[in-house]
């Protein structure tokens, strides 16, 4: 007799994420992990979180970011290669699962790559409503990288954006993602270098991949009520803002303890001010504070956006009956009796060993 729902995992592949975002719609889907994050952030306080856990190496890094509720609990697999394209693999791969808080058993295990890059995207996108200035059209693109689409869409369909200028030191990233928007309505610019994309940009968003110490904007590029949405700086040794941007700016961040670590941030002295947005959001502190004011979301990823966004993956795949149901924990007709996986196994090896037969093969020509 087995016990057979209280133990299944429903699958979610990459290809059914992708269906999941066809189907619904890129706008859409955006809107609706925007509204998820947004959603949970205001439930901050109910939240258990860490800095995520990260494993360094030469060329990257493998990190595990966990986080739960009362009810849920999440985590998120993702590296950080940006030597990977040499290999014909994205520089981020990310899985994610979602548990039941009062048993423990994985309810859903999904791809979280494509899912990465729009909630990344969203996140960029929720920050930039509280921080930019409301009647910003103009956006600035670092990087035309993995990412770059997302971060487009996302500022275009939940921002009002209109006009994107591209700069990447890979002129043919810049030309893929030329192709891949090319009938959303976006004008798109192609310039010659950081300065040129800028210039006069109302929002500049970085999302560069250097394990380096890099300085994509610096003051002098910087012009007054520019906000600035840094994705790229995401590790200790890898940032994209000279210290000097953040500390002509109010900086907004997901996580302190995470930031200090692994954000632009990392550059200043553990003392520099910084505000944690869920403040903002939920009107507790105060976003930006004026026309001129510079902001900055010293964006690195937080596991709660991965737990919002592993949620929208879930209610949306059901809605649309995607999916796959796996078994990834053992069904037992006595939870304690584990062994018994493995005992009809033992129990036949053994009668072989009895009847002097050691081999199979042997075995089944006598039968
Ligand atoms: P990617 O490797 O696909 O693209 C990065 C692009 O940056 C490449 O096209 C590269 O040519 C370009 N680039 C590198 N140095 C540059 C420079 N000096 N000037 C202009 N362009 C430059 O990577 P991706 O998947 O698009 O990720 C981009 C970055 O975003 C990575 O650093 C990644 O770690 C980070 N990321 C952050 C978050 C977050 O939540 N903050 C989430 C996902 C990815």
């Amino acid at each position: 007799m087995k016990r057979t729902s209280l133990v299944q995992t429903q699958f979610l592949s990459a290809q059914d994420v992708a269906s999941v975002v066809t189907q619904t719609g890129v706008a859409a889907t955006l809107h609706g992990i925007a509204d998820y994050i947004f959603d949970d952030y205001l439930r901050w306080e109910d939240f258990d979180k860490c800095a995520r856990l990260a494993a360094h190496s030469k060329d990257g890094v493998i990190e595990l970011m966990p986080v739960a509720d009362a009810k849920t609990y999440a985590f998120k697999y993702v590296n950080g290669h940006p030597k990977n394209h040499r290999l014909g693999l994205p520089t981020v791969m990310a899985f994610g699962v979602l548990a039941d808080v009062n048993t423990g058993i994985p309810e859903l295990l999904s791809e979280l790559t494509l899912t990465t890059a729009l909630r990344t995207a969203a996140m960029s996108a929720v920050a930039a409503r509280a921080l930019a200035r409301p009647n910003s059209t103009s956006m600035a693109l670092i990087g035309n990288g993995a990412q770059s689409e997302f971060q487009a869409l996302a500022f275009h369909h939940l921002l009002g954006i209109q006009e994107i200028r591209l700069f990447d030191t890979d002129r043919a990233a810049t030309e893929k993602l030329m192709r891949n928007l090319k009938h959303t309505g976006l004008r798109l610019i192609v310039c010659e270098n950081i300065a040129q994309a800028v210039r006069g940009a109302d929002i500049v968003t970085t999302v560069t991949a250097d394990k380096a110490n890099a300085t994509i904007l610096t003051p002098d590029l910087i012009e007054p009520g520019m906000h600035i949405n840094g994705v790229g700086g995401d590790c200790p040794g890898k940032t994209e803002l000279h210290a000097d941007v953040l500390r002509g700016a109010a900086v907004f961040v997901e996580y302190e303890p995470q930031t200090r670590i692994e954000g632009d941030l990392q550059q200043l002295p553990a003392d520099f001010p910084v505000t944690e947005l869920w403040q903002v959001l939920s009107a507790q502190a105060p976003g930006r504070t004026g026309n001129a004011q510079v902001t900055v979301f010293d964006s690195v990823g937080f596991a709660l956006e991965d737990y919002s966004a592993l949620r929208y993956m879930r209610d949306s795949a059901r809605r649309l009956g995607m999916g796959l149901p796996v078994s990834l924990i053992p069904e037992l007709a006595d939870p304690k009796d584990l062994f018994s996986l493995i005992r009809p196994l033992t129990a036949s090896h053994e009668e072989l060993d009895v009847t002097g037969f050691t081999d199979f093969k042997e075995l089944a020509l006598c039968l």
